[in-house]
Order: C-alpha cells, then sequence, then structure tokens
C-alpha cells in the first residue's frame, strides 16, 4: 500500500522508498530514496569520507571509468584530507554533507542536530568545495525535523533504494554486485562506503564489476543532483 506521503512523492517525481518521513506541514517531504524516470540512468554515492586508504582507490576506478559519483563527506576528515575531497570535485563528482562527526541525529537535541549540519558543510566550503546541495543523515536515520532542518540549510536530503555492502559483504562479491544489478532501475542511488571503520576491499573489489554490467545494460551514471533534474523533467512530460 502506497502512503499519503509516498504518493505525493511520486508526484513530484520523486520517490520514497527506503525511509518514507511523513509529509511536512507544507504537505510534502523532500526526502529521496530513488527517482521517477524512464531513463536509464543511476546515481553511485558513497559515504564516510573522505578516508586515507579507500578513497584514492574509489578514485581511480571512477575516473578510469569516466564515471561521476555523489560523495557524501564527513567533516572531520574533509578538514585532515581536503586534497581528497579536491580530486573527487576535479573528477566530475559532487560533494555533499554527511554531517561533521557522524552521529545518530535522531537521538541529538536540535540545536546540535543543526550545529552537525553547518560544521560538516562548512568543512565542504572552507576547504575549497562548493556550498553543497545534499545530505545525507548518519545511518540514514532521519525524521521530519531533520530534513526540515536540512532543508533550512538549503539542503535535500538524500537516502538509497539499494545497498552495495548489503549485497556483497556476505557472499561471493561476483555472486553479490550480479544480484544487486538485477534490481537496479532507471532512477535508483546505490549507496557504497569509501570510508568509516570497515575494511571496504570488498566494495573496491565489486565497483568495476558493478559499472561494467549496469552499462552492459545500457545505464548510463550520474550524480544525484543531475538524476534529480531529469526525474522531474520526466515528471513535468505526464
Ligand atoms: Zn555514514
Amino acid at each position: 500500500m502506497v502512503s499519503a506521503a509516498v504518493a505525493l512523492l511520486l508526484l513530484a517525481g520523486v520517490v520514497a522508498v527506503r525511509h518514507p518521513v511523513a509529509a511536512g506541514a507544507s504537505g510534502q517531504s523532500l526526502v529521496v530514496a530513488r527517482v521517477e524516470t524512464t531513463k536509464r540512468v543511476v546515481a553511485l554515492t558513497f559515504d564516510d569520507g573522505p578516508h586515507p586508504l579507500w578513497t584514492p582507490v574509489v578514485q581511480e576506478r571512477l575516473a578510469a571509468e569516466h564515471v561521476p559519483a555523489t560523495f557524501f563527506l564527513i567533516g572531520h576528515d574533509v578538514v585532515r584530507r581536503p586534497d581528497l575531497m579536491r580530486n573527487e570535485l576535479a573528477n566530475g563528482s559532487e560533494v555533499g554533507d554527511h554531517t561533521f562527526r557522524h552521529p545518530i541525529l535522531t537521538r541529538l537535541r536540535a540545536d546540535k542536530v543543526r550545529a552537525e549540519l553547518v560544521a560538516g558543510r562548512e568543512a565542504i566550503t572552507d576547504n575549497g568545495g562548493p556550498r553543497p546541495t545534499l545530505f545525507r543523515p548518519p545511518y540514514g536515520k532521519t525524521n521530519e525535523a531533520i530534513d526540515a532542518a536540512a532543508r533550512a540549510e538549503g539542503m535535500r536530503t538524500i537516502l538509497w533504494d539499494l545497498s552495495l555492502e548489503h549485497f556483497v559483504d556476505h557472499v561471493a562479491v561476483a555472486k553479490g554486485v550480479a544480484k544487486l544489478v538485477d534490481q537496479v532501475r532507471p532512477g535508483s542511488i546505490i549507496l557504497a562506503h569509501d570510508g568509516g571503520k570497515s575494511d571496504r576491499s570488498r566494495t573496491l573489489q565489486a565497483l568495476p564489476l558493478l559499472i561494467a554490467q549496469l552499462k552492459a545494460r545500457g545505464y548510463r551514471f550520474v550524480t544525484v543532483t543531475q538524476l534529480l533534474s531529469d526525474g522531474t523533467a520526466e515528471a513535468n512530460r505526464t
């Protein structure tokens, strides 16, 4: 059954698949987990970087395939390795705010939530990045107040409909990638990680397979910002 909030999002050309939040006072939530489009476009997103070990390898693989991605950065790590963020931007990717210290926002007071969003954004802008318009809450944990706080700072909340690590961390990588590819739809937003405390070598191993198989199925990789504009364009035509 489709909830009222999801139905409204469908009208806007945007689908909240995974974590639909209640519609706000305006009657419309802006939380996005996938974009409704008939174009074979897909967005790769990477969370928790920049990381000195994983991020350069992800960069290298994306650049070799001319694939842009959207990186949701932890401010604390941007301050320590701004060069890695600048490389992402130089390679045609975009960056979004993933807070400064990666807390569970739903456990914080409103003023602390705002402070995390702003400090995450400033880590990006103070180090030569553009002011972010996209926000991803750590662990995908959000609610109406957090979404509103992000919107007040000029950022749209972006979740995901498919997680790469969910598919490849517990089975053979090639098998997991094949299953994931079967579930990708036009407008999908794929979550992956290039940072955090976990070993990301399976993600790195999966990445070239994922890119090759989606390209073979006619998919084009775009940033989340491009995906949002494609989705809206499709919705306007119907
Ligand atoms: Zn994260």
